[in-house]
């Protein structure tokens, strides 16, 4: 799993601060594919599907195309 931001690999550590984010992007309703950011890439990248609310967040999105 690579960051969608910088491309580094995103490595799932729950004790660590450095947290992720997984979003499940969807298509014109249909999931399409899982997402994954270092937080800190998250906020870089724009909060692209909204604010982060948990250590491990997870989005649906709504998006169109
Ligand atoms: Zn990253």
């Amino acid at each position: 799993m690579d960051c969608a931001h910088c491309g580094e690999r995103v490595k799932f550590q729950a004790k660590v601060r450095n947290r992720q984010v997984i979003a499940n992007v969807y298509v014109n309703g249909v999931w399409d594919r899982v997402e994954h950011f270092h937080s800190g890439c998250y906020d870089l990248a724009g909060l692209p599907y909204g604010e982060i609310e948990g250590p491990l967040d997870i989005r649906k999105t709504a998006r169109s195309a």
